[in-house]
């Protein structure tokens, strides 16, 4: 496949301790520049911005207000991108911010403006990273500014641009028939092919702290995915190199197709 979408969870770029897994950060980096060596196109959907910004501020806990949250997001987004900017420098690529509300790919004429901009930005050789705006987006006006989480919107962002595949980052290996933090026993799916009402049973609440959706949203992603006719694996982000075998079609992760 050649246009590849990668979006990584909070909880992979982020220690429990509520720092900056600038480890995994690099490797991601690294190995995302070197695909882009290799002739594939790339685009990074990365959360985070409210947990560095909470990093950042030197916060102990999530800010409670909207406003307070906008404000944090506001930081981290700044420092994240500036770490982002950094690493990929250091492996020769030029990254562009792309943030993003449910109102520009809902209205037509904004809708084409973001294909656009995506399409200069991979002709160009850019590596976008794309993140929801929100430090704008508006709870009261959920449903039209708010994808609500980055598993919903990599996998718009996965349509728009036409991707080929899109590569979900997890703090877990995939989908289980049950949650495999609580029950030991829990059976991997190694392929889903359609997602019934079944699927989204199993899929129990959010793992970690900074985890937003857990399964169902990312089910949900699947779901946006498979009726496009594309594919999406989930696998588990902890050593980013494993975006290498995914591509090379190894047998990793849960395989949506
Ligand atoms: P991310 O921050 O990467 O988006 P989440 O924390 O939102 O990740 O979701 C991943 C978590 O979902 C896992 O760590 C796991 O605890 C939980 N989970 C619940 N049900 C399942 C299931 N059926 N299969 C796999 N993980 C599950």
């Amino acid at each position: 496949c050649k246009r590849i979408i990668v979006k990584i969870g909070t909880s992979t770029i982020m220690y429990a301790n509520g720092s900056i897994n600038l480890q995994r950060l690099e490797k991601l980096t690294f190995v995302l520049s070197d695909l882009k060596n290799q002739g594939k196109e790339v685009i990074l959907v990365s959360s985070g911005a409210v947990g560095v910004g909470i990093s950042r501020l030197q916060l102990t806990e999530r800010p409670k207000t909207i406003p307070e949250q906008q404000a944090v997001a506001s930081v981290g987004q700044t420092e994240l991108m500036n770490l982002y900017s950094k690493f990929f420098f250091g492996y020769g690529q030029i990254i562009g911010q792309v943030l993003m509300t449910r109102d520009i790919v809902e209205f037509p004429a904004s809708r084409l403006n973001a294909i656009n901009t995506f399409e200069q930005l991979l002709v160009k050789g850019i590596i976008p990273i794309v993140n929801e705006n929100d430090t704008v987006a508006v709870d009261e006006l959920d449903h039209l500014t708010k994808f609500g989480d980055n598993d919903r919107l990599s996998a718009i962002v996965a349509e728009i641009t036409d991707a080929d595949l899109l590569i979900m980052l997890s703090d877990i290996d995939g989908f289980y028939n049950k949650n495999p933090n609580d029950e030991p026993d829990a059976v991997l799916f190694n392929e889903i092919h359609t997602i019934t009402d079944d699927l989204y049973a199993l899929a129990g609440g959010k793992g970690s702290s900074y985890g937003t959706g857990g399964m169902s949203t990312k089910l949900v992603a699947a779901d946006h995915i498979l009726k496009k006719s594309s594919q999406m694996v989930l696998a588990n982000g902890e050593d980013p190199t494993i975006i290498f075998d995914i591509i090379a079609g190894k047998e990793i992760g849960t395989l949506f197709s």
